[in-house]
């Protein structure tokens, strides 16, 4: 392991932002990761980890060590005829791992084909799309704790999962480093989820009426294709906010003004898509110096130019947060890690 000074980070985060880092290092091992952190606890420095850098926005240049977390492998165990656990370290590409267990007729990751990052960051915010999270198929994950540097394992109860949530983004911030993740997969009794309306019309396009886990994974990658801009081609970490939770009866107050407010309800509270704010607030397209939102769904914000700061980026977001609160009275919160 070798510990690099002043690095450009711009190759390492999907937004593209130029920033550096005082110290970089890419660790393969748990090794590794102690040197690392031998290193930066003997300087006193602060610590960014870093997946596959598609949730975070850097706003400055880092002073401390950032540690890319390399670690590789998969393993599995089959637990009885239907059921097999499927372990992966940290380092390991998400995407990847949902083509390898559907290689081998896993089922339980389909919908969440085409996530950008690592198994590492998954349990970070319960990674979720197409009415699947992480947690439903989440059986532990195993940590460092950098408190006491004990290995820990933490179950689904102890991560305390919610919508784009867990413990590792509340209580326990800055305290863990996820090293793997246990998946609790299917051989054979597949559920297939296709409720979301937009898988459903896919596979008709396709001209599937009784998918596999297969044709879901397919249908869900033909979607976000054709929906989410590439970060390869331009700079984006996916959705920004959360789509916000509202009381039913601010809910019904809005519907007044708003007719056409779209809401999912959930016990006392409706779910409404953030996208659907920025839109109806103006930001659909709109391009401020190098930043924009997405002509396609407005929930994404893209360096347009290839060349905005990451400040930029924030300046943007909080302006979108601002309108849209005057025009509902709702608060947007940030689904990105700001660095
Ligand atoms: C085009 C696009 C589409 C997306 N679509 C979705 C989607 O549908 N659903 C969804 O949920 N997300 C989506 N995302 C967001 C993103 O892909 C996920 O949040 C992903 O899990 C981030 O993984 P990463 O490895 O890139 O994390 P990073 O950006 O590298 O890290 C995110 C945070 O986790 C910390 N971290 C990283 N690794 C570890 C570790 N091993 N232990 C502890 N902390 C760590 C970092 O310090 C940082 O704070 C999308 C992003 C893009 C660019």
């Amino acid at each position: 392991m070798s510990i690099q000074e002043n690095v450009s980070l711009k190759p390492y985060n999907t937004f593209g932002v130029e920033v550096s880092a005082r110290y970089f290092s890419e660790v393969n091992s748990a090794k590794e990761l102690l040197e690392s952190l031998q290193f930066s606890n003997t300087q006193a420095l602060p610590i960014l980890f870093l997946g596959g850098g598609s949730n975070i926005l850097l706003t400055k240049d880092f002073d401390g060590l950032v540690i890319r977390l390399n670690l590789k492998g998969i393993t599995e165990k089959i637990i009885d005829d239907n059921q097999v656990l499927v372990t992966a370290k940290a380092g390991e590409n998400w995407h990847q791992l949902v083509m390898y267990c559907l290689d081998k007729n896993y089922g339980g990751l389909e919908n969440l084909s085409l996530i950008p990052g690592n198994v590492g960051t998954s349990p970070m915010q319960n990674i979720g799309a197409y009415g699947t999270e992480i947690k439903d198929v989440f059986e532990s994950c195993k940590v460092l704790n950098l408190e006491t540097l004990e290995l820990e394992t933490l179950n689904s109860g102890q991560c305390q999962f919610g919508y784009r949530d867990s413990i590792f983004k509340q209580a326990g911030k800055g305290k863990y480093v996820i090293l793997e993740v246990t998946f609790r997969l299917n051989r054979k009794d597949h559920k297939i989820d296709v409720e979301y309306g937009a898988i459903q019309s896919e596979l008709a396009k396709m001209g599937i009426s009784n998918p596999t886990i297969q044709d879901v994974s397919k249908a869900v990658i033909n979607i976000r294709q054709s929906k989410l801009p590439d970060p390869k081609v331009i700079g984006n970490a996916g959705s920004f906010f959360k789509n916000p939770t509202i009381s039913a009866s601010q809910f019904e107050n809005l519907k007044q003004n708003f007719e056409n407010i779209p809401g999912y309800p959930n016990g006392d509270f409706v779910k409404v898509p953030a996208g659907w704010l920025i839109e109806q607030a103006g930001w659909k397209g709109k391009k401020i110096g190098n930043v924009a939102s997405n002509q396609l769904q407005a929930l994404v914000i893209i360096n347009a130019t290839g060349n905005a700061t990451g400040q930029e980026i924030f300046d943007f977001s909080t302006m979108i947060i601002d309108s849209v609160k005057e025009k509902f009275g709702i608060e947007l919160e940030r689904e990105v890690n700001i660095i």
